[in-house]
C-alpha cells in the first residue's frame, strides 16, 4: 500500500508523533512525503521515505499526480486550519483529487488512526484486490 505522509508547519510535530506511534503499521508500507515533513521522517524515525517537493513548490501537485496515475492508496494530511498558506490552492486540488478517486483522506489525527487502524484489519483490502486485478 502506498501512503502519503504531509504536514502543515504547525502539524509536523504532531505528524512525527503519530508516525512513532504508528510506525509498527507504517513500516509495512511504502512511504511517500512532502519534502520537508518527509526530511523530518527520516531524521526523525529512520523509516524509509520517498521525498516529493517541498509542498509550497509542487510537492502537493506530484503527489496528487500520483493520485491521476492510480498510484497512491492512502493520504494522510495534518492541515493547519489556522494560518493561510501560500498554496493553498494545491491544497484543495490534492484533496479534490481524493475525492474523484475515492482515495482515503485523512486531514486531522483523529481520522488517520481510523484510517491506520481499519488498514491494519484489512478495511482497505478492496484497493489490493483492485490492484491484482489490474
Ligand atoms: P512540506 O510541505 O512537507 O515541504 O513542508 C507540506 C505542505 O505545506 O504542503
Amino acid at each position: 500500500m502506498k501512503i502519503a505522509l504531509i504536514a502543515h508547519d504547525r502539524k509536523k510535530d504532531d505528524l512525527i508523533q503519530f508516525v512513532i506511534a504508528y510506525q509498527p503499521i507504517l513500516m509495512e508500507n511504502s512511504l511517500y512525503a512532502t519534502g520537508t515533513t518527509g526530511q523530518r521522517i527520516i531524521d526523525e524515525t529512520g523509516l524509509p521515505v520517498h521525498k516529493f517537493r517541498s509542498g509550497p513548490l509542487g510537492g502537493d501537485q506530484q503527489i496528487g499526480s500520483m493520485i491521476a496515475q492510480d498510484e497512491m492508496d492512502m493520504i494522510i494530511f495534518f492541515r493547519d486550519p489556522l494560518t493561510a498558506q501560500p498554496h493553498e490552492p494545491d491544497v484543495t486540488a490534492l484533496i479534490r483529487l481524493c475525492d474523484v478517486y475515492n482515495i482515503p483522506l485523512a486531514t486531522n489525527m483523529g481520522t488517520a488512526e481510523v484510517l491506520l487502524k481499519g488498514l491494519k484489519e484489512g478495511f482497505v483490502d478492496w484497493r489490493l484486490i483492485r490492484e491484482r486485478r489490474g
